[in-house]
């Protein structure tokens, strides 16, 4: 009762909205354990479909060939996909009888705190490369820099949380070549395309960023975003069974055999998978495609619309990627609010709309930024530009400056 409404929860990229059947598939599954395989063998062989899907959604050259599996959402599947980059490299490093010790990891500065994580609880040192107004996202600069013996591999992200902007994968792809070349050091790719996984094939077919480059092992989404399902859902795949060490692997029993299983829970609600096959097969790859062209529509609408208010805002970035974008506050000195009052302001009206700062070297500057989900329509989007526009007005009447704002709640 006391919680934020859901719908206008503009923050999240999770899933706030299914259709009636989903509804009523969730009521009628809710009480299925994913693990109990044996027990359930239907929506295990249903989960094996989805991540077959996937593989072939991502242009995997031998799906026969690949091994995948789902996840309690993105973090789960980064965790995986690191695991096996690190198991990998110890792997190939202790038959080469070099050390093991001091395992690094190189990824954007603008990381999904997941990869903060992963690095912290796995012991891999983190190598961020800072963004900047030249390179606002990890694009293969001077990664030389970061690269040696030690590093288990780079992510890419597709959908970078911060703002919404696809890492070119092809390009950071490229620049590996040319460090192998030079060092030797074959350095794979996990793409993290929490978000970007479910719209790029869709909105973006001719973009490389997936198993079409063969440096990409593994690449996980979150089926929960723009899945398109509620709260609980990820997936991960690997482009060949040779890329996931088999020593992660543990068996369950399935059918009176055993069935592959790399995961790190043990019991979790099985409804989600179910209800991610259930809208694999109620849109298909044409109802995707409409649901995400008129979502991405929607916010092109809105940043348009943002664009105009050119007296105190200018855009970060258009939503050309993913249906995200970002803004900032021009300077003026005469200013007396700041995007913090702004999203306190909108918080008034119902709408969660985060400021935040961006990551080290941009930290002096604040964005706020909107992400756009299947069911936020035209008409909502009206609403919405209706209340910025009144609490911009009634910020600007003010006669004194509110008091310093920089209660940055939101995280990443
Ligand atoms: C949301 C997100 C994650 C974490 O995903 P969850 O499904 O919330 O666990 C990881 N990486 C990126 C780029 C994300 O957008």
């Amino acid at each position: 009762m006391l919680d934020g409404n859901a719908r206008l929860n503009l923050a999240t990229f999770v899933s706030t909205w299914m259709d009636q059947n989903a509804d009523k598939l969730y009521n009628e599954a809710f009480d299925k354990n994913a693990i109990d395989k044996d027990e359930y063998p239907a929506t295990a062989r249903l989960e094996t479909n989805c991540w077959h899907m996937l593989a072939d959604l991502w242009n995997a050259p031998d799906n026969s060939r690949t091994i995948g599996c789902s996840t309690t959402g993105s973090s789960e599947a980064c965790m995986l996909g690191g695991l096996a980059l690190k198991r990998r490299w110890q792997e190939k490093r202790k038959a080469e009888n070099k050390s093991i010790a001091y395992p690094n990891l190189i990824m954007s500065s603008a990381v999904q705190v997941c990869w903060e994580k992963f690095c912290n609880y796995f012991d891999v040192e983190p190598r961020y490369v800072p963004i900047s107004l030249e390179h606002k996202v990890l694009d293969g600069y001077e990664l030389e820099k970061y690269i040696d013996e030690n590093t288990i591999g780079v992510v890419a992200i597709m959908g970078v949380t911060y703002t919404g902007m696809y890492e070119p994968v092809e390009k950071i792809s490229k620049a590996l070549d040319e460090i192998q070349e030079k060092t030797g050091f074959n350095i794979p790719i996990h793409v993290d395309a929490a978000s970007g996984g479910m719209i790029a094939p869709f909105l973006q077919a001719n973009l490389k960023w997936d198993f079409r480059l063969e440096r990409v092992a593994s690449i996980s989404t979150s089926g929960h975003k723009y899945g398109l399902v509620y709260p609980g859902i990820g997936w991960v795949v690997w482009r060949d069974v040779d890329v996931l060490p088999k020593s992660l692997i543990f068996e369950v029993s399935y059918l009176g055999g055993k069935m592959p299983t790399f995961a790190l829970n043990f019991s979790r609600p099985g409804a989600q998978i179910l209800l991610q096959y259930w809208v694999f097969l109620r849109y298909g790859y044409d109802g995707y495609k409409a649901v995400q062209k008129a979502t991405i529509s929607v916010a092109e609408y809105l940043a348009k619309e943002v664009e105009k208010m050119s007296d105190v805002f200018e855009l970060w970035n258009h939503p050309t990627d993913i249906p995200v974008f970002a803004w900032m506050l021009k300077d003026s000195a005469s200013r007396k609010w700041n995007l913090y009052d702004l999203s306190d302001r909108l918080r008034m009206k119902g709408w969660q709309v985060p400021a935040y700062p961006m990551p080290v070297n941009l930290t002096e500057i604040t964005v706020q930024r909107l992400v756009i989900r299947n069911g936020m329509s035209i008409d909502l989007a009206d609403r919405l530009l209706d209340d910025i526009k009144s609490q911009i007005k009634y910020l600007e009447s003010l006669d004194t400056a509110l008091p310093k704002n920089n209660q940055a709640g939101f995280h990443h």
